[in-house]
C-alpha cells in the first residue's frame, strides 16, 4: 500500500519536473534573443538552443534560472556549459545534418542534444562513471538515438568509429591531442578551449585535404580542465 502511494508520488514529482512551460518556453525565446545581441548567427544553433528544454538538464532546484546565460553545476564538480559557450562552439564547428561528430565531456547531455537536434550523429565520453552513468536515464534518449554515449578517457578518442567529420572538446585541454587529430576525416573541424590556466583560448583546427592542419583562435573562455584517464 505505502508503495503505491510512493510510486504515485514520484509519478507527480517526474510529471512536475519534466514539464515545459509557456512560462519555461517564454524564458528560452529571451535567452535566444540575448545570444543573438552577443553575436551568435547560426539559425540552426539558435533554433536547436530554442526548442530544447534546459531546464530539464539540471537540478528542479535551477528551474526558474535555467535560463540565464550562466554554466550551472550538475554534481562530481562539473558544469552544464553556459549557453553562449555551447552556442558558440557549436556556430564555430559548422555542423551540418548527417555529420559525424565525436565530443569530449558528455557532462549533462546538454551540448550533445544541441548538436543532435541540428541532426548530427554524435559519439560522446564522458571519464566520469557517476556522469557516464546518468545517460541511462537521460529524458531524450528515445528522441535522440543519433547520441552513442562511451565511458573513456577523450584524450583517447574513439579509433573504433573514427575518422569523424567534426570533434568538440567541451573541458579545458591543456594542449590539442594528437590522436584526435589523428581521428578526423580530410576537411575536418576540430573546436577547442587550450590551456592550463584560468582562461582557454577556443581553437578551431581544419584537416586540410593534403593532410596538414590550419589553426584558427578565437575568443577565450574557463571550462572546467580535461583530465586524462578514466574516473570510476
Ligand atoms: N558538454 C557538457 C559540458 C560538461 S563539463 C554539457 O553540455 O553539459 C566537461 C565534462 O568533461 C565533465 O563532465 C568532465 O568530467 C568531462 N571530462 C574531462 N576530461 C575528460 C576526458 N579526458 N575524457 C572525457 N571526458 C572528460
Amino acid at each position: 500500500m505505502y508503495k503505491g502511494k510512493a510510486d504515485s508520488f514520484s509519478f507527480v514529482w517526474l510529471m512536475r519536473r519534466y514539464e515545459d512551460t509557456y512560462q519555461h518556453k517564454g524564458m528560452r525565446r529571451q535567452l535566444v534573443k540575448l545570444l543573438q545581441e552577443k553575436g551568435i548567427t547560426d539559425e540552426q544553433v539558435l533554433e536547436a538552443i530554442n526548442n530544447i528544454p534546459r531546464h530539464y538538464f539540471l537540478d528542479s532546484a535551477f528551474d526558474k534560472i535555467a535560463y540565464e546565460d550562466r554554466a550551472f553545476p550538475i554534481g562530481e564538480g562539473q558544469t552544464i556549459s553556459q549557453p553562449y559557450t555551447v552556442a558558440y562552439q557549436t556556430q564555430l564547428l559548422q555542423v551540418k545534418k548527417g555529420d559525424k561528430v565525436l565530443e569530449i565531456g558528455t557532462g549533462s547531455v546538454y551540448q550533445a542534444s544541441v548538436l543532435a537536434e541540428i541532426g548530427a550523429w554524435i559519439y560522446t565520453i564522458e571519464r566520469q562513471k557517476k556522469l557516464y552513468e546518468a545517460h541511462k536515464n537521460f529524458i531524450f534518449r528515445s528522441k535522440y538515438p543519433n547520441i552513442k554515449f562511451f565511458y573513456g578517457d577523450g584524450f583517447e578518442g574513439l579509433p573504433t568509429y573514427a575518422p569523424f567529420d567534426k570533434v568538440i572538446i567541451t573541458a579545458a585541454a591543456p594542449f590539442i591531442p594528437p590522436k584526435l587529430l589523428a581521428q578526423m576525416k580530410p576537411g575536418g573541424m576540430m573546436v577547442i578551449p587550450v590551456d592550463e590556466g584560468e582562461v582557454q583560448r577556443m581553437l578551431r583546427i581544419t584537416k586540410q585535404t593534403d593532410g596538414s592542419f590550419k589553426e584558427e583562435a578565437f575568443d577565450q573562455f574557463s571550462f572546467v580542465p580535461m583530465l586524462s584517464g578514466k574516473q570510476g
